[in-house]
């Protein structure tokens, strides 16, 4: 089967105003990644890191996706059957836009997860003190429901069971400097790249098409090349 996987990342949803990590005034200039982002940063750190992905997800509540979460959007109901929608984004702006079955490959942030019995519980834009006890195991030990650097990510495995699977490539808003989107631009007939700008970090010879452009700009472009490639299989 023809499958198109669609891998986004934070450049995906910085046109509905959430910053990205890397770029220009992204988030990681005003604190430093391993403080808020690690293992070792929770373990010195645990209410800081806590109170971060506090105010990331009450930053969540009012953004709304952009033309780009909605041509995925558009294009899944178009094409149920082949279209893969994996992300490296933490918002819920694809499932806003319409989108189902949203793999999340380092997590959600409107989630939280109890550290004891693993229960994950909803709670939309709420602070994680609204919720001190695990609706499952009565435990007070619960956080953000997010991967951090120095833990496994639970999704890997369906990334590259997908890459196997999968005829086309779209990649979209991601530096690179996380998931080697490069290597993954091997295994298919037809690899797309849009990002703002070159980065060091990908290499752009197996890509069939690169476009530097915001992902809104490239949208429409995108989505003829994934209709022409699915109406010509
Ligand atoms: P990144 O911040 O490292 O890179 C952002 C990329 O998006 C850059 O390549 C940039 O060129 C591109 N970009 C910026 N604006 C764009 C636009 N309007 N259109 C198209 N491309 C644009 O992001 P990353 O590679 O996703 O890795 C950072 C990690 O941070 C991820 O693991 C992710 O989970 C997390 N993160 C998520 C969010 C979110 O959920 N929205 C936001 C920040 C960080």
């Amino acid at each position: 089967m023809s499958k198109v996987i669609f891998l986004s990342g934070a450049g995906l949803s910085a046109e509905s105003g959430i910053r990205t990590f890397r770029d220009f005034g992204g988030l990681w200039h005003e604190y430093d990644v391993m403080d808020v982002c690690s293992v070792q940063g929770f373990k010195r750190n645990r209410q800081l890191v806590l109170d971060f992905y506090d105010a990331r997800r009450a930053d969540l509540a009012d953004k709304e996706p952009n033309a780009a979460h909605k041509m995925i959007a558009d294009l899944q109901k178009e094409f149920p059957d082949h279209i893969v929608n994996l992300t490296q984004n933490v918002d819920n702006l694809l499932e806003k836009a319409g989108c189902t079955e949203v793999i999340h490959l380092h997590g959600e942030l409107t989630k939280i997860v109890c550290e004891q019995c693993g229960r994950i519980t909803d709670i939309g834009y709420q602070s994680i003190k609204e919720h001190p006890q695990c609706v499952n195991c009565g435990c007070k030990k619960q956080r953000h429901f997010v991967v951090m650097f120095g833990e496994e990510a639970p999704h890997y495995r369906t990334l590259y069971q997908s890459l196997a699977d999968a005829a086309m490539l779209i990649v979209i808003g991601t530096s690179g400097q996380v998931l080697p989107v490069d290597e993954y631009a091997k295994y298919v007939r037809y690899a797309v790249l849009n990002n703002l700008e070159p980065h060091p970090e990908i290499r752009t010879e197996d890509f069939n098409k690169v476009i530097y452009a915001k992902a809104t700009e490239a949208a429409p472009q995108i989505a003829e090349i994934v209709r022409q490639f699915l109406g010509n299989r």
